[in-house]
Order: C-alpha cells, then structure tokens, then sequence
C-alpha cells in the first residue's frame, strides 16, 4: 500500500516527467467510482482545458494544483499507481498537451480522485506530515501523553501524524525499540525521541529507495517507469515473521494490533 514515502516519489517522478505545466487536452474515466461525487463525463468537463501547474503531496495524498483554481487529490489507498505508458487495469487517461499522457492504474479500484475549490477542506482534517518541521518532537510528545492508546494505531491516526502506514510504522516501531502495543502515555520521554527520530529516519530511507515493494504481484507498489521500489532490503520488521531480528537475532513475531497485522521482535521491543 503507498505511503508517505511512495507517494512521495510518485509524485517527484511526475514531475520529472514534465507533467507540471502541460495542459489537460481530454480525459478518460474508465472506473467512475474513483472520481466520486462527479460523474465520469462531469469530471473530465470540469478539468478539460486547465494546465497541472503544481504536484504536491500531503501525507499520503498527492495534489495537483490546477490552473481554474481546483485542486485534484489523489489518494492512491491500496494499490493506486501512475504511468506514463498504457497498461491494463488503467482506470483513468489523462491526454496532456505536448503529447504526454498520464495513466492512474488501480488494480483494487480502491483510490480516489478529489476535485476540490479548497484542499483544506480535507487537509484540515490531517495532523502534520511526518516530514515537515511542523511535526516536532515536541509536539508528538503532547500528542501521546495526552492520549491512554496503544502505540501502532496512534502513529497509524493520520489526523495525528500524516504519512504512515502499516509498513513504515512496523519499521519506526522496531527501530525505535517500542513495542507496538505500549499505551501511548507510559512511553518514557527517551522511548518518544527515539519513535519520533525513527518515524522521519524510516520514512527518509524509503523515499531515498524510491519505495518499498513487497512482492512482484500486480498490486505491488511500482514506481512511475514500471520498476518496484528499492526499498526492500531495507525492512527489517514488516512481513518478516519467523525470520531473525536483524539486531538480536531472536525470532521476530507476528500478531494483530488495532485489526493490522503487525510484526516485532518479543526482545528488543519489549512491553
Ligand atoms: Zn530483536
């Protein structure tokens, strides 16, 4: 699934591509959920004619703003991906100016496609992203021991920190030594340092490995050029149930926490 990290590099590698700055000559929906409330021909009317002028991202949202004023969020949830060449399960074509065309293919058709007048009608509602200096160790120390919750699902609440999802925060988790079940307010203000430098540290490998991808299946998280993410050796939890902590060698484990499936090491992060 793209997190912060995924997304981000998508988005970086749109705009290598020259996306910004081309004009939306047409555009075609294929699956009209994804662009809900708008109807798929309302949808490509309202964005006909105006020119991407900035990609962004926010968390796990990805923003183009457009020339009319709108701004199109993207949420590619569970296997949302662009490409700049035609493929199967290619849900929209956008037709850009200079002959370049965008693919959003989405084998699960579970990603969304907002157009908004005013991003923070859905921004308002994130807490910072996990990258910006608005999220501070200070402010993720308040944010924990204001609350009586386990950890995993705290770190996961986007409307707390922006950006993580159950991959990268098994990493963040495991660098930090934290046991993804620990209440939020019995962390130790050295246990909270150590998860709020391992939460930006994780999320910067993974955007510096362009991704993680897991598997080689079509639901894969796949760059814009069609490569898997590097990341991949760079795991060291997630998914990695049975096979030896990287740091003390004992059997890494996996359970449920808050409905995810979750992996840790029993030792190193202990409760
Ligand atoms: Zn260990």
């Amino acid at each position: 699934m793209p997190e912060l990290p995924e997304v981000e590099t998508i988005a970086s590698q749109l705009r290598a591509h020259g996306v910004e700055g081309k004009e939306i000559r047409s555009v075609k929906v294929n699956w009209a959920p994804t662009v809900e409330p708008y109807s798929a021909a309302q949808f490509a009317e309202a964005v006909t004619g105006s020119t991407i002028d900035q990609i962004s991202r926010v968390g796990k949202w990805m923003l183009f703003s457009l020339s009319s004023g709108q701004t199109l969020m993207i949420h590619l949830r569970m296997a949302g991906s662009f490409a700049m060449e035609k493929g199967s399960h290619d849900r929209i074509v956008v037709n850009l100016s200079d002959g370049l065309a965008l693919y959003y293919r989405d084998t699960r058709k579970f990603g969304r496609w907002k157009l908004v007048d005013d991003p923070q009608t859905i921004l308002s509602k994130l807490g910072p992203d996990a990258l910006t200096r608005q999220f501070t160790l200070r402010y993720f120390s308040a944010a924990m021991k204001k609350r009586h919750r386990m950890i995993k699902p705290l770190i996961l609440d986007q409307g707390i920190v922006a950006g993580l999802g159950n991959i990268y925060a098994d990493e963040a988790l495991w660098e930090a030594r934290v046991h993804p079940e620990r209440v939020s307010d019995t962390l130790s203000d050295a246990e909270l340092e150590r998860l709020f430098k391992a939460i930006k540290h994780v999320l910067k490998i993974g955007i510096k490995n362009r991704g993680t991808s897991l598997g080689d299946g079509k639901t894969n998280y796949r760059q814009v050029d069609g490569d898997s993410g590097e990341n991949r050796a760079e795991v060291k939890a997630y998914g990695k149930s049975g096979k030896p902590c990287s740091r003390c060698k004992n059997t890494l484990v996996k359970t449920v926490v808050a409905q995810r499936g979750t992996t840790f090491c029993p030792v190193c992060q202990v409760v």
